[in-house]
């Protein structure tokens, strides 16, 4: 598949901000630090500790000399952030390896709206975005709320997050740049051929790309969707459980503005990149071009080691919309369905409601129908987001 993202090499405007991070992750993970549990002090949850390394380029006691220019670095609350990433099973050194490493970081061409930029790391495991500063206040408000979530829930299909930082330049700007190091949840040996970023309402949710450009990285909005996703029996019954936890954990973190990202890989391409439902291929009799995903998925005990929203066999349904209904969300179902192999979880938690959501939705309610755009309180968006996951995700049967 076309690897995504533009290579950070020298010459590029983030070059130097690029090894800035790296420098500082480094100094942040290989640091020695005494072993905890997973019960933290209250006082880990405290951002107020301030503390900031400097990095001037000629080195210093603590700090490597380096090529980049003369900058700050921060950590916030380190010990939460290392016991996260230990409950997650990342090791130190592999993470170190995967963003630190001499491969470049790699930088995606903005996908959302909201200015932020994102990197992916070489290996395609970790995803780096720049925070807004009311995003980082959310975070770090619910970061204890978060922390328990997630110790409480194994199979949280909220995104993981592995560090939060800051970069301050030097000199008279002092820019600073905040990152949050997250998982990728489409990471996978195998292609994805389509990516969806859903949450339940209409307004604005359609790609402004033709339908001829549609390919691959194009992230797809609610009103393209054009499938039902169904999921084996005990499955499904623990996805809807989970959202149902995890959604109820966002509204409580008065958060919203969230989406399901689904990943899904087709299993059956023909050579020019068509999807090719089930039935063609049982008439065509050609099981040639399969994959060797094919092992794993012919063993359904091999289905046990399988995460909810990760690697899983599943199939999709061709839906239809009616034209006459611009705005409906699920069409209808047409019977033909597909063999994929997919992944999701919940991205973006970290808008919450705030004033100027409040003044957005009521300056968009005059002229659109108030339930359809994106900004509504946390409650609604939470009933508006789970009743419209309810709807396109099934039980395989
Ligand atoms: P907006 O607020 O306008 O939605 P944003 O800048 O906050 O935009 P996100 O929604 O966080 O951006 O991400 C934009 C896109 O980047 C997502 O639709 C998804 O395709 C991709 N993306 C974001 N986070 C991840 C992740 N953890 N793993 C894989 N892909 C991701
Ligand atoms: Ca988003
Ligand atoms: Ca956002």
């Amino acid at each position: 598949g076309k690897r995504q993202g533009e290579t950070i090499s020298k010459g590029h405007r983030n070059y130097e901000l690029m090894l800035n991070l790296q420098l500082g992750i480094r100094h942040s993970v290989g640091r020695p630090a005494p072993a905890t549990g997973f019960d933290l002090k209250a006082s880990a949850f405290d951002p107020k500790e301030k503390i900031w390394t400097r990095f001037p380029p000629e080195g210093s006691k603590y700090t490597p000399p380096h090529q980049s220019c003369e900058f700050r670095w921060k950590d916030y609350c380190p010990v939460v952030f290392r016991t996260l990433r230990k409950l997650f099973k990342v090791d130190p050194a592999d993470y170190m390896i995967s963003i630190c490493g001499n491969d470049a970081l790699r930088e995606l061409s903005s996908p959302g709206k909201s200015g932020s930029f994102f990197y992916l790391t070489n290996d395609d495991r970790y995803m780096i975005k720049t925070m807004k500063k009311s995003e980082t206040k959310v975070f770090l408000r619910m970061l204890s709320a978060y922390y328990n979530h997630c110790r409480s829930f194994d199979n949280t299909l909220v995104i993981k997050y592995y560090g939060l930082h800051c970069v301050k330049l030097t000199g008279p700007a002092q820019k600073k740049v905040r990152f949050i190091i997250m998982g990728n949840l489409l990471r996978s040996d195998y292609t994805i051929h389509r990516r969806f970023d859903l949450k339940g309402s209409s307004l604005g949710r359609i790609t402004d790309k033709a339908e001829s450009e549609i390919d691959n990285t194009t992230i797809l909005k609610d009103l393209d969707l054009n499938f039902i996703f169904k999921l084996q029996k005990s499955w499904f019954q623990e996805f809807c459980w989970q959202i149902d936890r995890d959604c109820e954990f966002l509204e409580q973190e008065r958060t919203m503005d969230y989406s399901l990202l689904v990943g899904l890989h087709f299993r059956e391409i023909s050579p020019n990149g068509e999807l090719l439902p089930c039935e063609i291929r049982n008439s065509q009799n050609d099981a040639t071009h399969r994959t060797d995903m094919d092992q794993l998925l012919q063993d359904p005990k091999s289905w046990a080691s399988i995460k909810l929203g990760t690697n899983m066999p599943a199939r999709v349904e061709r839906t239809v919309r009616k034209p006459e209904l611009e705005l409906q969300l699920v069409g209808e179902r047409t019977g033909e369905c597909y063999e994929v192999v997919m992944f999701f979880g919940i991205i973006d938690i970290l808008q919450d409601y705030d004033i100027t959501k409040k003044l957005e939705h009521a300056y968009k309610s005059i002229q659109y129908d108030p339930t359809s755009i994106s900004a509504v309180d946390p409650k609604q968006y939470s009933k508006r987001f789970r009743d419209f996951i309810f709807k396109v995700f099934a039980e395989d049967i």
